[in-house]
């Protein structure tokens, strides 16, 4: 696909940027530009066209747009790393095409060629190469989305679709320090049932999360793990990461994928290298009470978050209404540590590629 270029007139001064990149967040700051795919249905299918670079900005959107009423959107995000040499990489962007599609289906929106969607983060890191950040674990966050742009209020499919990719430099996203999280048990919500979209990455999930998150705030936590209620309260995952059980038998143990868990690209990983070590992975169903009785005698000893914004997180302690169970301390020679600083430096160019894991963007 063709992407043509109308660049921005007004871009940040190169103090700006530098201000930002500076002291980056996350997803506070944007780019100069934005990549846009448009797409209409036709009698054999629909079409995508117009393929373009342009200045970031707000979108016209008609105030009856299909996705502002019923929330037919999709989403995808990948980080851009630049290496010690200057060219800048993603990690398995694929892997988020493939997902990307896999949640059009789901959310009845059209699917994006695998080639046009890598071309798309391709683009737009052309355009805006000098707002990859070069500090340590700091990336270029690419969000690629797409929405439902027809104005129509009745119940069907969207005719006019657009895909569009915005970018946000990205520091630490706990900021600073690694610091083990505290979780909150949520049991008055759920992220997603069966046959529901919760492998789906769409913003309505997120939307159903805000409740739960707001109530682990209230009890003094940064994120909320979400339970099968119907499944023993199997453990399935945070609002936006997936979570692993570290034993002191070299067993690492993960939530099957079964319907209602996100497929994480980081998770995906995490695995292989996890098998590369000797470790034996277990994807299967974890309920709350193993947890349990594993942290009591001693046998489970790390825990962890993974997904692309904040890696690998350890999680310390799992708040409940019921009582709080509590991690080991990590130890220095940890899983958890040590599967960190290996993904990281695949991402960052410093540890071999020999899976084939990235891909050059600029
Ligand atoms: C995006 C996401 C993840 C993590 O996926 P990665 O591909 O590893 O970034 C996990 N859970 C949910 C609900 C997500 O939306």
């Amino acid at each position: 696909m063709e992407f043509s270029q109308q660049l921005s007139t007004t871009p940040k001064s190169d103090e700006e940027r530098a201000a930002v990149l500076a002291n980056p967040g996350f997803g506070d700051h944007f780019t100069d530009h934005t990549a846009v795919i448009d797409w209409n249905w036709t009698h054999d299918g629909g079409r995508w066209s117009n393929a373009r670079i342009e200045p970031y900005g707000p979108i016209a959107l008609d105030p009856a747009a299909s996705v502002l009423h019923y929330g037919q959107e999709i989403f995808e995000g990948l980080k851009a790393y630049r290496h010690a040499d200057g060219t800048v990489w993603s990690f398995r962007p694929e892997a988020n095409a493939d997902r990307f599609n896999k949640s059009a289906q789901r959310l009845a929106l059209p699917e994006l060629p695998v080639e046009a969607f890598v071309e798309s983060l391709k683009e737009i890191v052309k355009a805006d190469r000098s707002w990859v950040p070069t500090g340590d674990g700091e990336a270029l966050y690419l969000r690629p989305f797409m929405i439902a742009t027809e104005a129509f209020l009745g119940v069907r499919p969207a005719r006019e679709v657009s895909y569009r990719v915005i970018a946000s430099p990205a520091g630490n996203y706990f900021g600073g320090e690694l610091k083990p999280v505290n979780i909150w048990l949520s049991t008055k919500y759920a992220r997603a049932g069966r046959g529901g979209t919760g492998e789906a990455k769409c913003g309505g999930n997120y939307a159903a999360s805000l409740a739960a998150q707001l109530e682990a705030e209230e009890n003094g936590c940064q994120q909320v793990l979400f339970l099968d209620p119907f499944n023993d309260d199997a453990v399935e995952e945070l609002g936006g990461m997936n979570v692993f059980f570290v034993f002191d038998d070299g067993r690492v143990v993960t939530p099957t994928l079964n319907g209602t868990i996100l497929h994480g690209v980081t998770r995906k990983s995490v695995i292989q290298l996890l098998k590369d070590r000797g470790l034996t992975v277990e994807e299967r169903k974890f309920t709350l009470d193993e947890w349990r009785r594993t942290a009591a005698n001693g046998t489970l000893r790390e825990v962890f978050a993974c997904g692309t914004a904040a890696v690998i997180t350890p999680i310390g302690q799992l708040k409940t209404a019921e009582g709080d169970i509590a991690s080991p301390a990590l130890a220095a020679d940890s899983v958890t540590l040590g599967i960190r600083e290996e993904l990281l430096g695949i991402q960052t160019g410093a540890v071999a590629d020999k899976h084939g894991w990235l891909t050059r963007l600029a």
